[in-house]
């Protein structure tokens, strides 16, 4: 019998912790399997297997949020749960159905939830004010089977693994700066939210922050001219006109569900939203808030952004009120604050 644990939430960073229980479901004779649950955190895996030795594997992550109500509800499972079908089509592997995704990070997250490993609303806002960015994170993701040729996965399996998070970014530096580093290209997997393409901005990052910054932006791989993403995470500008501009999705670009979020949640504010093509020289002179977003970043602002000798200032460095705005609105959806209107959220029972 599982013991409740008791997270130190103050001090809690973006790490593996280990919960009670993960899924697992494996593709076999022409199908997937139900799926179960398991208590090892341990998995057996193959040696030859083209996950370990070419990075043919693909991810997602989404949070589980305790509401002010006290349940526990997921933020936009379904549109992980298409992702990670077209990530797996992509690398050419047997997509794993929506309705098998969604039951099991439903399931993952019931079977954790007595256990301590979900903050409580309280934790996260105080007089309607948002403090945290503590949720579970749960990450499933593809493993396959031994193929140690250059080979296409097969059998592949899922698993579901969750843990507890803090905010994904160090406290410190809020500065941004340009990468030269190549994330993505045209034609490339820039798009699918895969191992392969990670290597390069864990790079990037740690170079960013040795340099004192919080995060690297990329750029377009072939002029190195147009703005891309983050690391981990989709970018926004808030140009001096207060038109909210971000990167048109292509080849090179993960379609971030935050991404998407954020887009409506403007929208619905009467912002005017841009998604197009935008030059680091265009940010350099024409923008006065940028932030990212993802699962893991929420919505984080840049207090600045240093491409090569130049650098752009926002304000006095701390969050803008669109940032703001956008920030209150999605924290508390998820948090259950304010009102579901676009019924992004989803019961775990
Ligand atoms: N871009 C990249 C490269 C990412 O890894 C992520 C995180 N999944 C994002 C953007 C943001 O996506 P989402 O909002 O779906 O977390």
């Amino acid at each position: 019998m599982s013991k409740r644990i008791d997270i130190d939430w103050a001090h809690l960073r973006y790490d593996y912790i280990k919960t009670d229980y993960r899924y697992i479901s494996y593709y076999k004779d022409g199908k997937w399997d139900d799926g179960h649950l398991i208590e090892d955190d341990r998995i057996s895996i193959n040696v030859g297997s083209t996950a370990l030795h070419y990075g043919q594997e693909c991810f997602e992550g989404l949070k589980a949020y305790r509401t002010k109500k006290g349940d526990i509800q997921l933020f936009r499972p379904d549109e992980n749960a298409k992702r990670f079908a077209s990530s797996m089509a992509g690398l050419k592997m047997e997509s794993f159905p929506e309705e098998l995704f969604l039951n099991a990070v439903k399931e993952v997250t019931r079977r954790n939830k007595d256990l301590g490993f979900t903050p409580t609303y309280q934790t996260e806002w105080e007089e309607d004010q948002y403090l945290g960015g503590h949720a579970v994170y749960l990450r499933p993701f593809t493993y396959s089977e031994s193929a140690i040729g250059l080979g296409l996965s097969y059998s592949p399996w899922v698993v579901v693994v969750a843990t507890s998070v803090g905010s994904y970014f160090k406290p410190g530096s809020k500065a941004a700066v340009t990468t030269n580093k190549v994330r993505a290209t045209k034609n490339g997997t820039g798009w699918i939210k895969c191992d392969a393409n990670y290597v390069i901005p864990i790079l990037a990052k740690k170079e960013a922050e040795a340099n004192g910054y919080m995060e690297a932006i990329f750029l377009d791989a072939i002029e190195q001219k147009y703005v891309e993403e983050g690391s981990s995470c989709n970018i926004f500008f808030v140009m001096k006109d207060g038109t909210l501009v971000t990167p048109a999705l292509g080849d090179t670009i993960l379609p971030g569900i935050t991404r998407k979020s954020v887009i409506q949640l403007a929208k619905d504010a009467n912002i005017n939203v841009v998604e197009r093509k935008i030059t680091i020289e265009e940010v350099l002179a024409d923008a006065k808030e940028s932030f990212v977003t993802g699962t893991a970043a929420g919505i984080s602002h840049f207090s600045s952004i240093t491409h090569q000798d130049k650098t752009v200032q926002f304000g006095s460095g701390e969050i803008g009120d669109v940032a703001r705005t956008l920030l209150t609105e999605l924290k508390g959806i998820q948090y259950g604050a304010i009102e579901d209107r676009h019924n992004w959220m989803f019961d775990i029972d």
